[in-house]
């Protein structure tokens, strides 16, 4: 049993004031892994005073500081690679091999790439008539989902190091261990005291003390948009800067030119990668008129290809959704797409053979409407919609028709074309075919899938305030 009941604070795992635990559940088995404490307002307050006495001493550190502590931390998480692998298996379901070439991968080249954005930095600029200065933002408070344990922590927690940010993370509840690894990683790594906290706990009062806290200068979270909303209206009272990292629901744009084949893995790989549970997942896939029966019939034969089941057994690419919750969710949702369209693969229930676990089917829909409910709300399963269209302004109209703007994916030839669709796409970030994740390349959203981005040196920036000096002395 995997009991880890102490809070990292101000250079130290000291015990929770409260006596309170959440248990956490693997996915796969339904059995309990072990118990964190849920961290009371005392707690908090504790690990705000020590963000608050280590930032003096913290902003000011030089680039070369926070360079050094940023690789000593990137060597640590190298060196427990299979630790963490192994706790991203058990705690989200996610199959070894994403926990290793996804989440494990994502972590470590967020720390790797806030070293060399940090080298090219310029924390300070001569514009001629004023000095513009870039300067720590203050304490910052880091909330986190489940569904990336090691992305969405790292990302937030390398940047605010760079930018000389001491921080307090709320790690989402249902996925804290591999979190709790990075804290210890963090802890060898050197860093000021107090420049490093985590509490965990639960989202009404930790995560809720965080965005009301008086003495809390910045909020990032990722998480839904209900959640964010929250926070929006809780930072106000306090006019509290806050990035936020929302919800999907993203648009693939299949051209009349693209390889159907190539489609279809899109498509199917947006939906499987993960369980589904990917903010920036394409899952409406539009694809002309012309090429509806041999996608139809592609997606379908590729299915198999993405073996579902236990996260542990090779060969697997997709594993169990995070919780019973989520799998109700999901089953809501195919139970409505059922009504609103015409089911394709999968359907409701659990996949043959796999009763113990959170398994979903992998479930495609056609004739769907993009104004169906299953088209326009985030569904955060292994679930897809394929909407057909007759020209491509009517492809770019219905992608662009939705309260969100996270990601859009483009699958064609003509690069004409495919720049003309990337321009119109109103979505943070746009991939083109089987392009490559940059690190430096930054992710956020538009519309209702948020403020702010995140990664390389725009994420920095989210951490850092802005001062223009007008008659600063030369040095
Ligand atoms: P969630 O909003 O329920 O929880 C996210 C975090 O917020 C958790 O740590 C939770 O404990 C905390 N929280 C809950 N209530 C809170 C409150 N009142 N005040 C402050 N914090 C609170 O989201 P989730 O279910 O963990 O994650 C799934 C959602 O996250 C999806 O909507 C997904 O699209 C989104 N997401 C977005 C991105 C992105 O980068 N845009 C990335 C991953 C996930």
């Amino acid at each position: 049993m995997r009991n880890q009941l102490k809070h990292y604070i101000n250079g130290e795992w000291i015990e929770s004031t409260g006596s309170e635990t959440i248990e956490v559940i693997n996915p796969a088995t339904e059995e309990v892994l072990g118990k964190i404490s849920s961290g009371t307002e005392e707690d908090l307050d504790k690990a705000v005073k020590a963000a608050r006495d280590a930032f003096p001493s913290f902003s000011r550190s030089t680039k070369e500081e926070r360079i050094q502590w940023l690789k000593k931390i990137a060597e640590g998480y190298e060196a427990r690679k299979e630790e963490l692998i192994e706790t991203m298996t058990d705690e989200l379901g996610a199959p070894l091999s994403v926990s290793e070439e996804v989440h494990y991968h994502m972590g470590l080249g967020h720390f790797k790439q806030a070293v060399e954005s940090l080298e090219d930095f310029s924390f300070s600029e001569d514009r001629g008539g004023h000095t513009l200065i870039k300067e720590s933002v203050g304490v910052s408070g880091l909330i986190t989902p489940w569904n990336f344990p090691t992305n969405q922590t790292s990302t937030k927690i390398a940047s605010a190091i760079a930018a000389g940010s001491p921080v307090i993370l709320k790690p989402a509840s249902k996925t804290p261990y591999a979190a709790m690894i990075l804290a210890e990683i963090i802890d060898e790594a050197g860093l000021p005291k107090g420049a490093f906290n985590l509490v965990n706990g639960t989202g009404s009062v930790i995560g809720n003390g965080i965005s009301s806290h008086p003495d809390i200068d910045f909020v990032s979270f990722t998480g839904s948009g209900s959640v964010g909303e929250k926070i929006m209206k809780n930072a106000a009272e306090t006019i509290k800067k806050v990035a936020l990292e929302l919800g999907g629901k993203s648009p693939v744009i299949v051209l009349d030119d693209a390889d159907v084949e190539e489609a279809a893995k899109t498509a199917l790989s947006n939906i499987m990668t993960n369980t589904g549970q990917v903010c920036s997942a394409g899952t409406r896939v539009f694809i002309p008129q012309s090429m509806k029966d041999s996608f139809e019939k592609k997606i379908v034969d590729l299915l198999p290809t993405f073996l579902v089941g236990d996260p542990r057994k090779e060969g697997i690419a997709t594993g169990p959704l995070v919780s019973k919750d989520q799998w109700d969710t999901v089953q809501s949702y195919i139970e409505k797409g059922e009504k609103e369209a015409t089911l394709l693969a999968g359907g409701t229930g659990k996949p043959e053979g796999l009763e113990t676990g959170y398994y979903a089917k992998p479930t495609i829909f056609t004739d769907v409407s993009n104004d169906s409910v299953i088209a326009q709300e985030e569904i955060f399963g292994p679930v897809t919609t394929i909407i057909t269209y007759e020209n491509l302004e009517e492809a770019i109209d219905m992608a662009n028709d939705t309260v969100y703007g996270l990601a859009g994916y483009v699958v064609g030839k003509d690069p004409e074309t495919v720049r003309y669709v990337a321009s119109s796409i109103k979505a943070g970030r746009i991939k083109i075919n089987d392009a490559k994740t940059d690190f430096n390349g930054p992710f956020g959203g538009y519309k209702q899938s948020g403020i702010g981005r995140e990664w390389g040196d725009f994420g920095i920036e989210e951490f850092l305030e802005i001062k223009s000096v007008h008659g600063m002395p030369s040095s």
